[in-house]
Order: C-alpha cells, then sequence, then structure tokens
C-alpha cells in the first residue's frame, strides 16, 4: 500500500489544483523555506482525518483554505483528495485503488468521500485505523515530535501504543456512543 496521487486544491498555499504523483518507496521534498513543503504534509494529515487545528499549524480549521495573497482572492473552500494503491489489500476495502477526498467550505460545511461515494469522517478514520494509519504522531513525526515523545507522560505513552494496536477506534466509538 502507497499513496500514488495526493492533489490540493484551495489548500494552504496551494489556491490552484497541484497534483503530486508518487511512486512506491521513499519521497522527498525538496525546496525554499516557506515554499510549501509543510502545506503538503499537513495535505496528507487533514484528508486522512486530522481533527486539530493546532496539529495542522493553524488557529481554527478553516485557516487550511487558500487566504488569498497581494495578487490573488482568497478561496471559498479547501480540497485534498488522496489516492491510495490498495494492490495488497492493506485496506480493509475491496478496491485496489482508494481515494479518499475531504472537502472544507468557508464559513461552515464539510465533504468527506471515499471512492467517490460520500461518507462521514468517522468513515475514513476508521478506513484507515483498521490498516494501522492512524492520524497521530506516528505516522507523521513533525519538527520537535521526536522531543514529544521522549517526553509524554505514561498516559500519552499509552495512547501511542493503543493507537498502534488499533484500539484508538474502539475507545473512540465509546466515548461517541455515551455521548448520546
Ligand atoms: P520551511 O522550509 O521554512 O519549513 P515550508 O516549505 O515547509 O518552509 P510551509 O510552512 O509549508 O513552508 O508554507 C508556509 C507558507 O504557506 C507561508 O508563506 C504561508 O503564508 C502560506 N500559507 C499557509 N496557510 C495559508 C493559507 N491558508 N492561505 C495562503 N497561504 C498560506
Ligand atoms: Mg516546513
Amino acid at each position: 500500500m502507497y499513496v500514488k496521487w495526493l492533489t490540493l486544491r484551495g489548500f494552504k498555499s496551494f489556491a490552484s489544483a497541484t497534483d503530486l504523483v508518487l511512486e512506491p518507496g521513499i519521497t522527498c521534498i525538496v525546496g525554499p523555506n516557506g515554499s510549501g513543503k509543510s502545506n503538503v504534509v499537513d495535505a496528507l494529515a487533514w484528508v486522512m482525518g486530522e481533527g486539530s487545528a493546532r496539529s495542522l499549524r493553524g488557529g481554527k480549521m478553516d485557516d487550511v483554505i487558500f487566504a488569498g495573497t497581494s495578487g490573488r482572492q482568497p478561496l471559498g473552500r479547501a480540497q485534498v483528495t488522496m489516492t491510495i494503491d490498495n494492490s495488497d489489500g492493506a485496506l480493509p476495502i475491496d478496491y485496489t485503488e482508494v481515494t479518499i477526498s475531504r472537502t472544507m467550505f468557508r464559513g461552515g460545511g464539510s465533504e468527506y468521500a471515499i471512492n467517490s461515494t460520500p461518507c462521514r469522517l468517522l468513515d475514513i478514520q476508521e478506513l484507515l485505523s483498521d490498516s494501522g494509519i492512524g492520524r497521530e504522531m506516528h505516522v507523521i513525526v513533525g519538527q520537535g515530535q521526536l522531543d514529544a515523545v521522549l517526553r509524554a507522560t505514561p498516559e500519552e505513552r499509552r495512547g501511542f501504543i493503543e493507537e498502534a494496536a488499533g484500539v484508538l477506534k474502539h475507545r473512540r466509538r465509546k466515548e461517541k456512543a455515551l455521548r448520546k
């Protein structure tokens, strides 16, 4: 399983639709400071279900929408689409290619889809966590996060292990059920 395609539309600094075509193995993104390297990583986390504005290096969730520049108007929506090659069947879904997309509208409202079928955010999170891809630290290690792991409290460390073991999904479901 690997990410073979990532399309950013109106996501952070990527105002125009930008396609990244990836190969199996290691991908490096290089570029000058401020050119959008970390924004690509934020886009990956976001489309995989990241729900914390702080983890996305913003103050609020709609900071992911292109905010405009001196020469270009702000946009009304951000969209990221990710295609995963699933020919090894690592994702528990009957497709060799799985396309996940997330759209957020300025002023409120979000849409999610798996293979063009509308779904809930939870469906995306569960599909990925079933294959051991979570939305937290062991997938995307940001600057300074190695330090955070080393300094984690026992409870936080337990959280990493629970996520890797796939327990976190059931905990989230339980918490959701208890809130009803
Ligand atoms: P470094 O090498 O310093 O880590 P980088 O390539 O990782 O840089 P990013 O952090 O990805 O750079 O990009 C930062 C740029 O993205 C800044 O210029 C910032 O203004 C721009 N940016 C972030 N959010 C938005 C947004 N919502 N709308 C427009 N531009 C944005
Ligand atoms: Mg960066």
